[in-house]
């Protein structure tokens, strides 16, 4: 009888242990509410924004809200590619807000008309040059065109 109540005790106690560690590390990760999809080991799901195709697999899906995880650190604001993405998956998974977690800092995202507005034109930009054929003007500087695996053949190149 004595074993078998302290197999059971063992067994809850594993089980708190393991859910006390998840919080810990939730709470480590800036992660408030329950998980629907998670990207960050791969696997996670493909999310469709009907209204242009555009595929997105956010890093995090939780209620109502996207997470995009960067390993790299930023200054003052997101970088506006980082915020393009982000409304791109807000849009694909039909929620109304983001965040970007930066290695040293966070930035909340909302999912506003002209974020929409902005991602369309890009959207369009793409579509066009995909329909023609064509590459899109590049932003050159000397560091990104010295690892750029197409510096030899680009015409832009700095
Ligand atoms: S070499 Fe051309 S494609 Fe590559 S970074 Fe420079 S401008 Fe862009």
């Amino acid at each position: 009888m004595l074993v078998i109540v302290f197999v059971i005790l063992a067994f809850f106690t594993i089980i708190l242990v393991s859910w006390i560690v998840l919080l810990k590390r939730r709470s480590e990760a800036g992660i408030g509410g329950w998980v629907k999809d998670s990207d960050l080991k791969g696997g996670g799901r493909k999310y469709v924004d009907q209204a242009t195709g555009i595929v997105a697999k956010p890093d995090i899906v939780l209620k109502g809200k996207v997470i995009e995880v960067k390993s790299y650190a930023v200054k003052n604001r997101p970088f506006s590619g980082d915020i393009l993405q982000t409304t791109a998956e807000m849009n694909a998974v039909g929620v109304g807000k983001a965040e970007i977690h930066y290695l040293n800092r966070k930035f909340r995202v909302e999912n506003t008309l002209h974020l929409r507005g902005v991602l369309m034109r890009v959207f369009h930009t793409m579509k066009e040059h995909l329909d023609h054929n064509t590459a899109p003007h590049g932003t050159p500087t000397k560091g990104r065109c010295r690892v750029c695996e197409f510096n030899d053949i680009c015409q832009e190149r700095c």
